[in-house]
């Protein structure tokens, strides 16, 4: 499989997974990590309480907001952001660039706010937009995982609605219909050759 990236041969490439809440990120990332081994993934910090079953060091380091200022302070975010106007976010940057310059693909699922300051930082990125088949869908899916009060599923809807528009500043999109085959259509972008990767 091919390796290119702006890096330079045999560095590896930095791939952004963004879309709205609830079109099944989580769902997707988690097949990828289950299924694509090959594929490095990053744990964000998070200020946000862990869900059930979510394992600190593994889906996220669970913090506190002194120790997420105290990272943002000593530089340690390649991208951060507050979403959902509740809870702050970011990719820790030392085990990206150390997996990239291993040659390792790494894959970040982030917000469209975290999506967008990779962009700027490192054009050779490759952005990625999961859509949901249709807004109803999107709704379903989120008022039917049931894990949001009322007052914060509207709160993500209304989030969702603004995040929708954004697709065309990503490079690829993926319609989510069904998990594996998302998946496999973001795992075959990650690995093709960044001068065979034109904008639509
Ligand atoms: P959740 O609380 O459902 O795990 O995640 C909420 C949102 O935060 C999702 O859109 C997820 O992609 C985003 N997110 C998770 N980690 C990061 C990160 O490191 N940076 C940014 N900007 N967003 C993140």
């Amino acid at each position: 499989r091919a390796r290119l990236s702006a890096r330079g041969h045999g560095a590896g490439r930095l791939v952004v997974l963004a879309g709205p809440t609830a079109v099944g990120k989580g769902s997707v990332s988690s097949y990828i990590r289950e299924n694509y081994p090959e594929v490095m993934f990053s744990v964000s910090a998070t200020t946000r309480k862990p869900r059930p079953g979510e394992v600190d060091g593994v889906h996220y380091y669970f913090v506190d907001d002194a120790e997420f200022d105290r990272m943002i302070a000593a530089g340690e975010f390649l991208e951060w952001a507050t979403v959902h106007n509740l809870s702050r976010y970011g990719t820790p940057r030392g085990p990206v660039d150390g997996a990239l310059a291993a040659g390792r693909n790494v894959l970040l699922e982030i917000d469209l706010q975290g999506a967008r300051q990779v962009r700027a930082n490192d054009p050779a990125a490759l952005l990625v937009f999961l859509a949901p088949p249709t807004w109803d869908e999107l709704v379903r899916r989120l008022v039917g995982r049931g894990t949001e009060t009322p007052e914060e599923q509207r709160r993500r809807l209304e989030t969702a609605k603004v995040e929708l528009a954004s697709e065309d500043e990503f490079d690829r999109t993926v319609v989510n219909t069904t998990v594996p085959e998302a998946a496999r259509e973001v795992v075959d972008l990650m690995s093709v050759p960044i001068r065979a990767q034109t904008r639509d």
